[in-house]
């Protein structure tokens, strides 16, 4: 891989409910060329969910910690837990030409756009509310308040969907899921990316493969 090719950053939000993390992990099933990041979160785990797979685990003073010590590329509060994506993983990821793809609040993602200006941005919102309540409900891992929360705080994250320049409605898994390898698909055509991985090639060509 050419030295000079930096990886995607795509990050993925949506309210809770809408279906996120089923899509991300059938993406990255079909494609090892994506990264996904760890987050730490002081939210205690759900049933069944790993260290260092879901997320890193931290109390809030680890949390604390490691966001004064600029160790998080960005951090929120989201349903009364912190949530921050590691910095170190993330730079060496791209830097490798890894794309890497964050499941984050749109918070988060305005931090991001901050640093990596590229970062692609997707929003995944449900077919209706009526959807999105049934799944908060379908899921049964959370208290009723916490689901009563969740569902208040998704009204406001849906607010934000101007923000992203990707919307995928996820009606029908198996077209979302096409959908979402779409985007990552195109991503990695744009000039820069194929010039960067393609600097041989255009160079035979006699094209510039320097951004105009
Ligand atoms: P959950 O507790 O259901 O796993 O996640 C709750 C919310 O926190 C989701 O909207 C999720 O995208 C967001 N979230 C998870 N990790 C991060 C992170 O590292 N940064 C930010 N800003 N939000 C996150």
């Amino acid at each position: 891989m050419a030295s000079n090719y930096y990886g995607n950053i795509f990050m993925v939000v949506a309210p809770s409910g809408a279906g996120k993390s089923s899509l991300v992990n059938a993406l990255l099933a079909q494609d090892s060329a994506v990264m996904l990041s760890i987050s730490c979160t002081t939210r205690p785990p759900r049933p069944g969910e790993k260290e260092n797979e879901h997320y890193r685990f931290v109390d809030k003073d680890e949390f604390i910690r490691m966001r004064d010590n600029q160790a998080l590329l960005e951090w929120a509060e989201v349903h009364g837990n912190f949530y921050g994506t590691p910095r170190d993983r993330i730079e060496q990821a791209i830097a490798q030409g890894l794309d890497v793809l964050l499941e984050i609040d749109w918070q988060g993602a305005r931090q991001i756009r901050q640093h990596f200006p590229e970062a692609i941005g997707i929003f995944i919102l449900p077919p209706s509310i009526e959807a999105l309540e049934a799944r908060l409900y379908a899921r049964g891992q959370d208290a009723p308040q916490v689901i009563s929360r969740r569902l208040l705080a998704a009204g406001s994250e849906m607010s934000h969907v101007s923000e992203f320049q990707y919307v995928i409605i996820n009606q029908e898994f198996s077209v979302a899921i096409s959908q979402l390898a779409q985007i990552v698909a195109a991503t990695r055509l744009r000039y820069a990316t194929q010039a960067a991985r393609n600097a041989h090639l255009f160079s035979q060509l006699g094209i510039s493969s320097t951004p105009s």
